[in-house]
């Protein structure tokens, strides 16, 4: 039915599998087998997609699947204790599935909640603000075998927290203004306003906009693609989550001003797999835009244009929010990088002309097409114009949504979110920089600490180096395994980390880390392998003492009990004697 549904498009593979998975519970290998024949692909594409999004299953999960969020912030909220509590309720193993096949109790990284967790995701929804009540009460629910959907609606209320409003979050918006506005300059006018702006990508890099668009809007080729990226899958960011709820009208107008640009007449939206439950929300505010003839054909009426938008689901892959892997996975394949140039504005989607932009960029279009580019730019810092949302987490006393022009200092927003003893603020996510306290008069900006979105507060009772090795393990499970520097690198930097952390750390490690630093940075293929090492080389540098006080010796100490390992060659070869691991020119 699904492969039908999706009208047997290869570029659908992703989708498909997704309902199939939500129709069965899992995927096992007839389906595989039957929706490549469908498709008529070969069965290994199949399954490798299959394999790669970590919320899909070839094996069944229990008809409750809960997954704990696990990032540091969720951690520091009591994450694990409570997870040790459902799986000791539900009587399973962490990873495993229960005896009778009823449930499962896993893992995931970040679900967004940042603001409202401890975290989970039952059966792909989220359930925020966990304590021990509540997982007494699931675990009940579970045992009773009530579905998920008769579980109190309370569980699953997200709310936005908006606790700073800007240009962007404080002002009302009439669905189709924008658009009248920019199609009232035509789309050179529009393009101009754009480039005054100086609007930048938001969601990490600070590409410029207009460049983006104009390079699109150049490129040969009639069927031009406009995608928005709301994948945001950086620990400690839900700001595009805040937006995708609240500000739905505007991303959607964003997305149509991008194609009035651009001449593009198909619009995706990529929507984190996390975040499925604004799905149903998202599909209603694209109804009542067709309705009213903002999406559709010849918009806003007579010399109007052709535009629509789907929304794509993803399926829990952080390596997803990175353009080319988006792409890759929007065709329904594995979300692997593409190799750059050619760039996604001259062979994008489907190897179209293609502009990806992120939410928070396509609603702050909005703001251009209605003020004009010069009111947008008087805003800000003259290289990072406009407003920046932070999603504020951690050790603080109001965490949420805040917006504040670029410029801000850190320590004005540390005093607004109510953070006391404030050490360490974690900017930008995972990948992002490690701030120590004798920095907290930067700025938020491109030009000083670039960010997109996460900023993350750490106070005197936190370890820099448990943060850290809270980061490295995430990459080394999110590394999608394509290349070897990146594969390996960040496996090897997990090893490091939890040999320094179980107190077995030397000197030399150090040094190894230092240089695996620089082989991820100068070889991997993209953003992630080449950013991994950022939190630990960072609190290295300065919190050194944090990672200092793990080593037990100056010199190499191997992370295992070498004559233990020996023990079975020896035994075979009938080397019993104490050296005789030892080099043979020690025994000379
Ligand atoms: Fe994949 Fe890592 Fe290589 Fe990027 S750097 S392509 S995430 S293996």
């Amino acid at each position: 039915q699904a492969v039908e549904r999706h009208r047997r498009e290869p570029s659908q593979l992703l989708q498909i599998l997704i309902e199939t998975q939500d129709g069965i519970g899992h995927l096992p290998a007839a389906s595989l087998t039957r929706i490549a024949d469908l498709l008529e692909l070969p069965r290994a594409r199949v399954e490798g997609v299959a394999g790669f999004y970590s919320f899909l299953h070839t094996e069944p999960v229990g008809r409750y699947r809960v997954l704990f969020s696990d990032n540091i912030i969720d951690r520091m909220l009591g994450s694990r204790g409570l997870m040790e509590s459902l799986c000791r309720r539900l009587e399973v193993a962490p990873g495993e599935v229960s005896a009778g096949g009823e449930a499962s109790v896993d893992t995931t990284s970040c679900t967004g909640m940042g603001d409202q967790g401890p975290a989970i995701l039952v059966n792909g929804l989220a359930v925020t603000r966990l304590d021990e009540a509540r997982i007494e009460r699931i675990a009940s629910l579970v045992r009773a075998g009530t579905p998920v959907a008769e579980w109190p609606a309370e569980y699953f209320r997200i709310d936005d927290n908006i606790r700073r409003r800007g240009a962007l979050l404080g002002e009302d918006f009439v669905p189709g203004a924008a658009l009248q506005a920019a199609m009232a300059r035509g789309r050179q006018g529009w393009l101009e306003e754009m480039r005054i702006s100086g609007l930048r990508g938001r969601g990490g890099a600070g590409f410029t906009t207009a460049v983006k668009w104009m390079a699109c809007r150049d490129a040969p080729g009639a069927d031009k693609v406009v995608v928005c990226n709301a994948d945001e899958g950086e620990p400690g960011t839900f700001k595009d989550r805040v937006l995708l709820a609240s500000q739905a009208e505007r991303i959607f107008e964003g997305m149509t001003l991008a194609a009035w640009a651009t001449g593009a007449r198909q619009g995706l939206l990529y929507l984190r797999g996390e975040y499925r439950y604004l799905l149903k929300h998202l599909r209603a505010v694209l109804a009542l835009r067709r309705a009213a003839g903002l999406l559709g054909a010849r918009i806003l009426g007579e010399g109007g244009f052709d535009f629509d938008i789907d929304i794509h689901l993803g399926a829990g892959a952080y390596v997803c929010g990175e353009e080319t892997a988006l792409l890759e996975s929007l065709e329904g394949k594995r979300g692997t990088p593409r190799i750059r140039p050619p760039f996604p504005v001259t062979h994008g989607y489907l190897g179209r002309p293609t502009v990806v932009n992120n939410v928070e960029t396509l609603a702050k279009t909005t703001l251009i097409a209605l003020q004009g580019g010069a009111a947008f730019a008087a805003t800000g810092t003259p290289q990072s114009t406009g407003t920046k949302l932070l999603s504020i987490s951690g050790d603080c006393a109001y965490p949420g949504v805040y917006e504040y022009p670029f410029g801000v200092t850190i320590e004005h927003v540390l005093e607004d979110c109510g953070a006391h003893d404030p050490q360490v603020v974690q900017v930008g996510g995972a990948s992002g920089v490690t701030i120590a306290g004798h920095e907290f008069h930067r700025r938020i900006a491109f030009e000083d600490v670039p960010t997109a979105g996460a900023f993350m507060v750490f106070d005197g009772r936190r370890d820099p180096f448990e943060m850290a090795r809270n980061f490295v393990h995430f990459f080394a499970h999110e590394s999608c395994g394509f290349c070897t520097p990146c594969r390996v690198g960040t496996a090897l930097l997990k090893g490091y980390m939890d040999k320094l952390a179980s107190g077995k750390g030397a000197k030399m490690d150090l040094a190894d880390i230092e240089w695996l630093d620089r082989l991820l940075k100068n070889a991997s293929h993209c953003g992630l392998g080449s950013s991994a090492p950022n939190p630990v080389i960072d609190t290295l540098i300065k919190f050194r003492p944090a990672y200092e006080r793990r080593l037990v010796s100056l010199d190499f100490k191997p992370a295992f009990d070498l004559d233990a390992a020996l023990e079975t060659a020896r035994r075979m070869t009938g080397r019993d004697d104490p050296a005789a691991h030892l080099d043979w020119r020690e025994e000379v």
